[in-house]
């Protein structure tokens, strides 16, 4: 079965030009001491506003994986698909992300409902789970209320896994299985019956994404009550090591922490989280490379300059429309934004200096900065022109890129 190793971090390329400058940052990560395999992963929804296809990530990440002589294992992640939109994913990735967010809430049969509940009857009591200080009260109420609320969810990811192993074979891919982008935080109770779920639905899920407390911007560090995740995310974890044995799960089951990019302020408690556990962590990165790729072009100056300003620009004229993807993953005080025409009249470094996620420089500006993260769009409208750009400053974008993932992100999460 091809088995995920115990770290390994989602890194998401927009335009597919900084495969081995991401790849770079592993290197030396390994070279310190952090085991480290990459997973580039890009979503439908990535790849239909670029118009890029699954095939070309495929090609990225063998491309940069021979460039460098990575000996390492590495994945190429169909990030956040489902029945609808999974085929063209098939043939290039080797890593699922079943995403099953929508259909929370949406009830199972009842029949099903109360096999379900007949399953986890062994549960109906004060539930000691180790790692944990305070028992739970597990209820008929408590699984039935679950049931009702993630068993479909459950059911619909074992369809897609299902589906996958018709087309490409059991143990032939990795499974994660997503629920995070929803409105409500799943509990440590239900995060363990959503386990015992996907165990009797037959998915052998190396990874799962809860949404967990607080918000995940994305882009920005974490909003919210950092003790209360802590608590949370130590809890998911005693959860999972107690659902591994319980239900013969995959050993190597993990979190996957969604939007992880740039959450500085929770990489603290992870980090100590994962050492007393002894246990894994999948992060999930994405547009944080395309910020830095646009900090290289303001940095390289000239006609890079220019179209990082015009991104800027144009990305404030069509705010609106930019934004609703992202509509649960985002705050925008439009009131902070900084005028087309002052922007155009920064230099080179008062532009990277606003959009570096450098919260000790006075100047940075975190709504500019989670505007041009959802701005990949008018980028992509440029089409040559900006791919060309980042042929032109290539080297200094590189830089940039390897920097943010390797210092403000591998070091203080995985490092020892
Ligand atoms: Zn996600």
């Amino acid at each position: 079965m091809k088995t995920l190793e115990k770290y390994s971090m989602g890194i998401g390329d927009r335009f597919g030009h900084q495969g081995k400058a991401q790849l770079q940052a592993m290197v030396q990560a390994r070279s310190e001491g952090i085991e480290i395999v990459p997973v580039w992963n890009k979503s439908f929804r990535e790849h239909s506003i670029i118009g890029t296809q699954p095939a070309d990530v495929r090609t990225e990440a063998d491309a940069a994986v021979k460039s460098l002589g990575w000996k390492g294992g590495y994945y190429v992640d169909a990030d956040h698909i489902n029945l609808k939109n999974v085929e063209t994913f098939i043939e290039y990735s080797d890593f699922f992300t079943l995403d099953v967010a929508e259909e929370i809430g949406h009830p199972a049969e009842a029949e099903a409902i109360q096999a379900f509940v007949k399953f986890c009857d062994n549960y109906i009591r004060t539930l000691e789970i180790p790692g944990i200080d305070k028992p739970f009260d597990i209820t008929r109420e408590t699984i039935t209320a679950a049931a009702r609320k993630y068993l479909f969810a459950v059911q619909k990811a074992g369809e897609i896994y299902r589906h996958l192993v018709s087309a490409k074979g059991e143990g032939n891919f990795i499974t994660e299985v997503s629920m995070d982008e929803t409105d409500a935080p799943q509990t440590p109770v239900e995060m363990f019956l959503i386990l015992a779920a996907i165990a009797r639905e037959g998915i052998p899920a190396q990874t799962v994404a809860p949404k967990f407390t607080g918000r995940f911007n994305k882009g920005v560090d974490y909003v919210g009550d950092t003790a209360r995740f802590e608590r949370e995310f130590n809890e998911d974890l005693a959860v999972i090591a107690f659902a591994v044995k319980e239900f013969g799960l995959p050993a190597n089951l993990k979190l996957s922490v969604h939007s992880g990019s740039d959450k500085f302020s929770i990489y603290g408690p992870i980090r100590k989280a994962l050492a007393r556990f002894g246990a894994g962590l999948h992060l999930k990165t994405a547009g944080t490379t395309w910020l830095e790729e646009l900090i290289g072009l303001a940095e390289a100056g000239g006609e890079g300059l220019k179209i990082a300003k015009e991104v800027y620009a144009r990305a404030l004229e069509k705010m609106d429309a930019l934004c609703a993807p992202y509509a649960t993953v985002i705050d925008i005080d439009p009131a902070k934004l900084p005028s087309a025409e002052q922007v155009r009249a920064w230099d080179g470094s008062t532009f990277a200096a606003a959009l570096r996620h450098d919260q000790s420089c006075g100047n940075y500006n975190a709504h500019f900065r989670q505007l041009l993260h959802v701005g990949y769009k008018v980028a992509a409208d440029m089409g040559a022109r900006f791919t060309d750009a980042l042929k032109a400053d290539e080297e200094e974008i590189a830089k940039h890129v390897a920097a943010n993932i390797l210092q403000r992100h591998l070091r203080p999460v995985f490092g020892r």
